[in-house]
């Protein structure tokens, strides 16, 4: 075995079905009395929940959360948590809510209790992307990781089967690039393969069945052990693209994601023969080839598999190249812009990757 360093960040979850009900002892444990509730616009019910839960005990609710975190809407939330004394954060949603509700923390050192309901998997990192004037800034910093983190299963039965499959790739997408992350370690790839295990054989039935509770279960399980290798380990091309694509052409995030996977990880494979042995093993139908196992996987979701779906164009697959392989990063197989160009190509085009 080669050496490695591990760093375990401080975690404190509380996962299952009927989770929320211990929302109000959490609050307790952390002795505040007035936290702001943060949802989007289309989960103001949850977050009106939440304070029946808390006995009407909080300090407002802000349901403006949106996308990349636009600077002008954390200037917005933060202005009203300091006009109504806030003294913790609940963000209550997916990635984007989770966002805020990390901006704002980070800004004010109020305490953040996160209650997930995608499987993105925000919750269990310390970065944080923002938006502002249309470009996308990302930073870490330890500070950024929300202090307790409460899965309910119940809170993500109703996420839409197509959201679902997609929030679901994405979740993978952490733990294929955390196996092959320069960093990544022999705990960190143990999360990956059970994470990567769990999601692969639950969104099927997600999608075939959307309240399936097993399947509901074990997907955010899987969810939550993927957004530990997010937050543990550096990503690579897969996540750098998405990023160029969400951040200068307003690609969909998890759908973007969903789409560019197979691509990246073909792109990679040559230089990783043990971790495509590895993830083949925990992809069904794979018959030892984890592309084959992942597209598998995608056709039995149901997703959209080309970019030009989302309006993505062909003519910029081009500009795309470029932006990627401006900033120099670590990746298995050296970034290089002609065969990024036909990445792109293909994932444009829908084909499938090779
Ligand atoms: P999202 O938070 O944007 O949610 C998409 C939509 O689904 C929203 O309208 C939301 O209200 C709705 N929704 C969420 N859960 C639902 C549920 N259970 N039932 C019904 N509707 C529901 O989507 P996302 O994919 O979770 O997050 C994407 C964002 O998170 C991006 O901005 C991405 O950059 C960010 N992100 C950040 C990190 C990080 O570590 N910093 C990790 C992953 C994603």
């Amino acid at each position: 075995m080669e050496a490695f360093e591990y760093n375990a960040a401080p975690a404190r979850v509380i996962f299952g079905s009927g989770t929320l009900s211990k929302l109000s002892a959490e609050v307790a444990r952390l002795n505040v009395s007035a936290p702001l509730l943060l949802s989007t616009p289309q989960q103001v019910d949850q977050a009106t929940h939440l304070k029946t839960l808390l006995d009407g005990k909080v300090a407002g609710i802000f349901t403006e959360a949106t996308m990349h975190t636009p600077s002008h809407i954390t200037e917005k939330a933060l202005e009203y948590a300091k006009s109504v004394k806030a003294d913790a954060v609940i963000s209550i949603g997916g990635g984007s809510t989770i966002g805020l509700g990390k901006a704002i923390s980070i800004r004010t050192g109020l305490p953040h209790i996160c209650i997930p309901t995608t499987y993105a998997g925000s919750e269990m990192t310390p970065i944080l992307g923002e938006t502002q004037d249309g470009k996308k800034t990302t930073r870490s910093d330890p500070k950024i990781l929300p202090g307790t983190v409460i899965y309910d299963v119940d809170l993500t039965m109703t996420l839409p089967a197509s959201m679902s499959a997609t929030s679901g790739v994405n979740a993978i997408a952490h733990a294929v690039e955390a196996l092959y992350a320069r960093n990544t370690n022999p705990i960190i790839s143990l999360l990956a393969l059970e994470g990567t295990q769990a999601l692969a054989s639950s969104l099927p039935d997600i999608v075939a069945s959307p309240s399936s509770v097993p399947a509901r279960q074990k997907a955010l399980y899987g969810a939550w052990l993927c957004g530990t290798c997010l937050g543990a380990v550096g990503m690579s091309l897969h996540h750098k693209l998405c990023h160029t694509l969400g951040g200068s052409f307003n690609m969909p995030h998890a759908e973007t994601h969903t789409i560019i996977l197979p691509h990246a990880l073909a792109y990679n494979a040559p230089q990783i023969p043990e971790v495509m042995a590895k993830l083949a093993a925990v992809l069904p139908g794979s018959d030892g080839d984890a592309i084959k196992g992942l597209n598998i996987l995608l056709e039995r979701l149901q997703v959209k598999r080309g970019l030009k779906d989302f309006g993505f164009k062909e003519e910029d697959v081009d500009k795309a190249a470029e932006i990627a392989v401006s900033n120099p990063y670590w990746n298995p197989r050296a970034v290089e812009k002609e065969p990024l160009r036909e990445l792109l190509r293909r994932a444009w085009a829908g084909e499938p990757a090779r």
